[in-house]
């Protein structure tokens, strides 16, 4: 055997993935699964068609490479409709880039702007790929936590209650940090950051001169009347903000990864740099659906007949069921002002785990692992989207998807009340 390394060093403490781990366990025991964010229901048919009709066009075109940063139709559409909700003309050429999902788009970030030595800030609970993305760009994360603000009451706590202290967060900016990562509407949690809390966070970036990553991928989920805002749009926030979407929870596609990122030229030029290095351009009839699809909505924007008023609407439906049934067992639910997600605190279902041999592993994974074994419903423990530091204080919540058919989310509430029934003997 050679003596020389095989593994790069950059990828120490990166091979654990709860996305491989959890997929393979849910498919492994036919698990109900509202584990994995994806939707189990159709993209609209709209863009669906648009996809087939792409496809299908004699234009061979269709079938080959397009522009490297993202296929004309489609930066044009993404320049006129991020112009309009920022407010700004955007230039399709340097202000838009198209990227193989929100991942690719992270991933450039972290990449191109981010150096050995540099800062990241981290707001936890955090979508887990931030922390190995800085980590391979041979930067440090540096984490703070939201806190739960509110005294335990009977009333169900909202993701509005959990909120950063402004003092810590201000102590984490160094001359040394770079950027600060944002993620609004956030996975887990589902909180949707108030304009007061943005514009805490956009002062502090002006004063320290740091950029922001915003991932804004869940833009169009929110509910109870809140109200997305694009940090991008305040002041001073633009020319060091790097705006991130992803047509997969925009159009519920997740498996055609056509994502974006919308900013400045001065930051997205480095970003291109990384994109046609590595990964060159994504598929293009992925990106002529995508773009068809933006250009309706753009059309009937606001309107009721618009995707993103009714996907939205459709969706608190189903987080409002899945509440009602997680409370009816005694679970206790966060509600979530955004995103497709819920956490559950544990712990009135609290339970003597048989396989306590692995007791390394925080309670709340061995927890959902047992679930999916024993009960056939597969969720996401939430330590997973904590630092190694915050994980043991924060293992007894799990993380349910409800963008899932209501077949599937009766499946789980199904199980959940059997369980209830049976619980003296668990
Ligand atoms: N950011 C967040 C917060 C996510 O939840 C996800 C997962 N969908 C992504 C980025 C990656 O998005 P995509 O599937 O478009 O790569
Ligand atoms: N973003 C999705 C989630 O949070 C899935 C990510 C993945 O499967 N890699 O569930």
């Amino acid at each position: 055997m050679s003596k020389k390394t095989l593994q790069a060093r950059r990828l120490e403490g990166t091979d654990a993935n709860i996305w491989v781990k959890f997929v393979t366990l849910t498919a492994a025991h036919k698990a109900v699964n509202l584990g994995q964010g994806f939707p189990n229901f159709p993209p609209p048919d709209f863009v669906k068609d648009a996809f087939v009709e792409a496809v299908g066009r004699k234009d061979t075109l269709m079938h080959q490479y397009t522009r490297a940063f993202g296929h004309p139709r489609l930066v044009a559409v993404l320049a006129r409709l991020f112009g309009k909700l920022l407010g700004r003309e955007l230039d399709p050429e340097t202000n838009v880039l198209v990227t193989v999902g929100a991942y690719q788009s992270l991933f450039c970030c972290f990449q191109a702007l981010v150096d050995e030595g540099d800062e990241v800030i981290i707001i936890e609970p955090y979508f887990d790929c931030y922390e190995p993305m800085v980590k391979m760009a041979g930067g440090t994360p540096v984490f703070i936590p939201l806190r739960l603000k509110v005294a335990e009451t009977g009333k169900l706590i909202s993701s509005r209650d959990w909120q950063l202290d402004p003092a810590e967060l201000e102590a984490k900016f160094t001359t040394r940090t770079k950027a600060i990562v944002l993620n609004s509407p956030n996975n887990p949690l589902g909180k949707v950051f108030s304009r007061k809390e943005l514009e805490i966070i956009a002062n502090l970036c002006v004063k320290h001169d740091v950029l922001c990553f915003s991932d804004e991928v869940y833009e169009w989920l929110v509910y109870d009347g809140n109200e997305h805002i694009r940090i991008a749009s305040l002041p001073g926030m633009w020319e060091r903000t790097l705006t991130i979407g992803s047509a997969g929870k925009t159009f519920s596609a997740t498996g055609w990864k056509v994502g974006w990122t919308v900013g400045p030229d001065r930051l997205l030029k480095h970003l291109r740099t990384v994109h046609q290095n590595s990964v060159y351009h994504c598929a293009t009839a992925a990106q002529e659906a995508v773009a068809c699809g933006l250009e309706k909505e753009l059309e009937r924007f606001g309107k009721p007949d618009s995707y993103f008023v009714q996907l939205p609407q459709r969706l608190q439906q189903k987080r409002d069921f899945l509440i009602q049934n997680l409370v009816a067992v005694g679970m206790k639910p966060i509600v979530p002002e955004g995103a497709y997600f819920l956490m559950v605190d544990l712990s009135p279902f609290k339970i003597e785990l048989p396989d306590q041999a692995n007791s390394e592993e925080p309670y709340d994974s061995r927890f959902a692992e047992w679930m999916i074994k024993n009960k056939g419903l597969a969720a996401i423990p939430v330590s997973a989207f904590y630092s190694s530091q915050q994980k043991k204080n924060f293992d007894h919540f799990i993380r349910f998807c409800f963008a899932k058919e209501d077949s599937t989310l009766k499946a789980a509430s199904d199980i959940l009340q059997e369980w209830s029934r049976q619980k003296p003997c668990l």
